[in-house]
């Protein structure tokens, strides 16, 4: 038994390590013939005595034969990709699109903990990885201030702004991805990027974004099942990060408790919100994970409406295992939240 297992792996494996007893042994067993039969061209070619197997046109026409086998496997052209994505919804987007592609590595440019860009800076260590990458995905819509100076920084940088053509809404507001419709259409434009700049790859790329489109589309008609019926729909949100998931699912966003993110509302500002959750009796206030939660929970006390969290995705596991799913899991958390808030 060893003995015909080494023959069968000496007629599979011949020494271009062509595999073309796929060719022919294959078929041969496939027939209820003997799969020993079959093996590399060159072999045929030196049995039926037409040169050695190693020169003249049998052996040039079995070797050109392999090359086709082989390329079949692995497409010319394909050398290695590096993608950096600027920041965590980036790089999931990314990671889905890419899924488990050969030769292409996705990471993330800034750490998952970051969270939004607003007012980033380049530090050493970014400008390092900006200088090994082939491809950076933004966001766009002024999430990323420090694009241009990437770009000079590595001329042959490619740039992919997921976000290009969908219309911004208040004013110049960068969160895209919040909404379950800007994230589709990010996806759709990322996969149709990536096809254009790496054609070699792109059924893998088109394949793996058709796949996450339809889970997200499932998402979003989920959280439409859930939330379309909910009647009172002022929120309060902690920054500017929801405007595309309010005009989503019909809410309306009534204030912001910090307008900028990460400087703490003044005096007056609090004021003006208790005002607001008194007067509008707003039911739901929402923190997000990413900042802390002290200015709403002075609200809170004042108002007595509950804190809750509202995720915008934009941190999460570093590891492309748990990364892939980290805005499906969020926004599934996101619903169970608001449901839960707007119905109290
Ligand atoms: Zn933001």
């Amino acid at each position: 038994m060893p003995g015909y297992f080494m023959r069968f792996f000496r007629k599979s494996f011949c020494r271009h390590m062509c595999g073309a007893w796929l060719l022919n042994g294959f078929p041969a067993l496939l027939q209820g013939g003997n799969p020993l039969k079959g093996g590399c061209l060159d072999r045929i070619a030196s049995v039926s005595g037409r040169g050695d197997g190693r020169s003249g046109r049998s052996w040039k026409s079995a070797r050109s034969l392999c090359a086709i086998f082989l390329l079949g496997f692995f497409p010319t052209g394909a050398q290695s990709l590096e993608i950096l994505a600027s920041f965590y919804p980036m790089y999931v987007s990314a990671l889905n699109v890419v899924g488990d592609t050969p030769g292409v590595k996705v990471t993330c440019l800034t750490e998952p903990f970051v969270g939004c860009l607003h007012d980033y800076a380049l530090t050493a260590g970014d400008m390092k990885k900006l200088a090994g990458a082939d491809i950076l995905v933004t966001n766009g819509a002024g999430m990323e201030t420090f694009v241009d100076k990437a770009v000079k920084q590595s001329p042959v940088l490619r740039i992919i702004e997921a976000g290009k053509g969908i219309p911004q809404i208040s004013g110049d507001n960068p969160h895209v991805w919040v909404g379950l419709s800007g994230a589709i259409q990010q996806v759709k434009n990322i996969a149709r990027e990536l096809e254009a700049a790496d054609p070699a790859r792109a059924e893998h790329y088109r394949k793996n974004a058709d796949a996450y489109v339809k889970k997200l589309e499932a998402l979003r008609a989920d959280m439409h099942a859930a939330l379309d019926g909910v009647k009172n729909r002022d929120i309060i949100t902690f920054h500017e990060a929801f405007p595309y998931f309010a005009q989503e699912f019909g809410l309306n966003i009534v204030g912001v408790i910090e307008r900028e993110p990460g400087s703490e509302s003044t005096a007056r500002e609090m004021a003006e919100t208790i005002d607001l959750v008194r007067q509008r009796k707003v039911p739901a206030l929402f923190a997000e994970p990413q900042y802390p939660a002290k200015s709403a929970r002075v609200i809170e006390r004042e108002t007595g409406v509950v804190v809750s969290l509202l995720d915008p995705v934009v941190t999460g596991p570093r590891e492309p295992s748990a990364a892939r799913d980290a805005y499906l899991v969020a926004m599934r958390k996101n619903l169970d939240v608001l449901r839960k808030a707007l119905s109290e």
